[in-house]
Parts: C-alpha cells; sequence; structure tokens
C-alpha cells in the first residue's frame, strides 16, 4: 500500500514494501504492483 508522506512542503508517495519515493501517485502504484521487495526488514 502506498504511503502518503511530507517532505520539503511537497508531498510524496512511498512504496510500503522497498521505501521508495515518487512524487506522483500514480507512479509509486505502479511501482508497488511490479515491487518484488519481499523481505521486510530493510524497513523495519
Ligand atoms: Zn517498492
Amino acid at each position: 500500500m502506498v504511503q502518503q508522506t511530507q517532505r520539503d512542503d511537497m508531498t510524496w508517495y512511498q512504496c510500503e514494501q522497498c521505501g521508495m519515493l515518487f512524487d506522483e501517485r500514480e507512479d509509486a502504484r505502479k511501482h508497488e504492483d511490479n515491487c518484488d521487495a519481499e523481505d521486510p526488514s530493510y524497513i523495519q
């Protein structure tokens, strides 16, 4: 699930699985559909 976050007065969308940030919600959602991060220990 994409997490919305504020940083530098901008809204970012973060992949919950690997932590990658996107400035467009759709980009984050598309990424997450293809995200192959399966090890949650990276984020903790
Ligand atoms: Zn990801």
